[in-house]
């Protein structure tokens, strides 16, 4: 946990001293502080404040995130095999406030354009409690596959991953309740805790991302429906990318308001900034010298219930190529509640190649989805052969309701735990029957074993295995887990 000496760009240091003015100093100050280090309890797994009772650091709470903590050195949650359980997701600070900002519901259809490695995601789909559908989107192919990982790991059952340009999304175009648009950025935030970030830094680059972002932001607004909000949030200082995009987009966008964006120890956004329009106080920055926390800049819009929609007929539900549902049929819900007893069995499923997948409920109202890449999608139950039932891993993460198959369940600090995630096979405990059975840790998921001639046999998968004691990447992470 290392704190690298940040060097900042000497045009930064100017730029932030003609904005800031007197304060530039406190702000100069924290940046060459360490940094706070953030954990956000996933609620799809236990409550906060169980796992502030249970839990072997110490941890404060984050004013403005209820689920948020802050921890501290020597401490490293990404060590400890609560974080293979995906019981919480290592978040700068300051993220966290995107999906209290967005308040998105359970049931509702909610976009997150620009989503790997999936802090945000994971938060929205434990705010919806797994219901309704949250679409999460990343263009990078292997930023991609990280977020599909990530949601997975915290067990969320509610989302398609697509794989696209947002333009590609249009076909959506007045479809979702909440967007988030978490745009890619200078990350002027980011300085403290990459050194690279410093070191691309330069002028050209914030023009550069202001255009994408005032382009990305205007496909976002198309993408909302009548009444919907759209957040658009950035982990950088610079105006042109903040206030900025927003002033030209309202500009633009008469159908759209900026509404308040409260968060406690957040900065008004800064008029005087961009073209000096008022409501731009509405926005919110959190500082680095202000709050325990790195920095990021929201702007929480909503837009008008008479709004027209462009494209009517091409891009909007009319125009969709149905739905085409696929249900389970009888046979195979038998095997499967064979392994899985009490299982609540989804309405909607999909076979790929022999792996049945159970889709999130609101999914046939995007429509067909034909001719886009989608990475992921619900959550893979598993393989059915004659009458017997390969289950997944991510059904292990994201069992249904009443699900209560067979199980082996050690504390975080029996030897098994360790050997388990590093993929070891072990005795097979006494008065467990033989066949699969899910493995946890304290009550939560680590996967699938199965018991055979006095044998546990350890599913594991193989690319998430590790040795608990000597971390791949800083804080554990084994190179999943985007903010350490
Ligand atoms: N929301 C994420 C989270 O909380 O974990 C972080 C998102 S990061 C700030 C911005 C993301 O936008 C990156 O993953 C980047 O690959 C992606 N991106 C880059 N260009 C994009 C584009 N044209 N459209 C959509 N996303 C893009």
């Amino acid at each position: 946990m290392d704190q690298p000496i940040v060097i900042l760009p000497d045009m930064f240091i100017q730029r932030m001293s003609d904005l800031l003015g007197p304060e530039a100093r406190e702000f100069f100050d924290a940046l060459h502080r360490p940094r706070m280090r953030g954990l956000r309890v996933n609620t799809l797994r236990t409550a906060p404040d169980t796992l502030v009772r249970r839990a072997p650091f110490a941890l404060s709470p984050i004013p403005w995130a209820p689920e948020g903590f802050l921890y501290r050195h020597p401490d490293r949650p990404g060590l400890h095999p609560w974080y293979d359980a995906g019981v919480y997701y290592i978040q700068e600070p300051a993220a966290m406030a995107a999906a209290v900002l967005l308040d998105p519901q359970p049931g509702e259809l909610v976009l997150d354009l620009a989503a790997a490695p999936g802090g945000k995601s994971t938060h929205i789909a434990a705010r919806m409690e797994n219901r309704g559908l949250l679409v999460a989107n990343e263009p990078n192919p292997k930023r991609c596959r990280v977020l599909v990982q990530n949601l997975e790991r915290l067990g969320v059952a509610n989302a398609l991953v697509t794989q696209e340009q947002p333009e590609s999304l249009l076909r959506w175009a007045g479809t979702f309740d909440r967007v988030l648009l978490d745009a890619p950025c200078t990350g002027e935030s980011m300085f403290r805790k990459d050194p690279a970030v410093a070191a691309a830094w330069n002028p050209r680059r914030i023009l550069r991302n202001a255009e994408r972002q005032h382009r990305m932001l205007a496909t976002a607004a198309e993408l909302v429906r009548p009444g919907g909000r759209l957040l658009y949030a950035t982990c950088t200082f610079a105006p042109e990318e903040n206030e900025q995009v927003i002033a030209r987009f309202l500009g633009e966008r008469q159908d759209f308001r900026l509404v308040p964006a409260e968060l406690p120890g957040g900065a008004p956004g800064r008029p005087e900034w961009a073209d000096g329009r008022e409501e731009l106080a509405l926005c919110r920055r959190l500082w680095p010298h202000r709050v325990p926390a790195d920095g990021h800049f929201y702007a929480l819009l909503e837009r008008a219930e008479d709004s027209v929609l462009a494209g009517r007929g091409r891009w909007t539900a009319a125009g969709r190529r149905p739905w085409k549902s696929t249900r389970l049929p009888a046979r195979a819900a038998a095997s499967i509640l064979l392994q899985l007893p009490g299982a609540s069995l989804p309405a909607h499923w999909e076979l790929r190649g022999d792996t049945w997948i159970a889709l999130p409920e609101s999914l046939p109202r995007l429509g067909s989805l034909e001719g886009l890449r989608i990475a992921a999608k619900g959550v893979a139950w598993g393989i059915i052969r004659g009458t017997g039932f390969l289950p997944a891993h991510s059904l292990a993460m994201a069992l249904p309701p009443g699900a209560s198959p067979p199980s082996v369940v050690w504390p975080s600090d029996a030897p098994e735990v360790a050997a388990w995630l590093n993929g070891r096979s072990l005795p097979a405990p006494p008065n467990v029957p033989a066949g699969w059975v899910w493995v946890g840790v304290d009550g939560f998921p680590l996967g699938w074993g199965k018991i055979s001639g006095g044998t546990l046999k350890n599913h594991y998968p193989k690319g998430l295995r590790r040795d608990l004691g000597s971390p791949a990447s800083p804080e554990g992470t084994h190179g999943n887990d985007p903010e350490e």
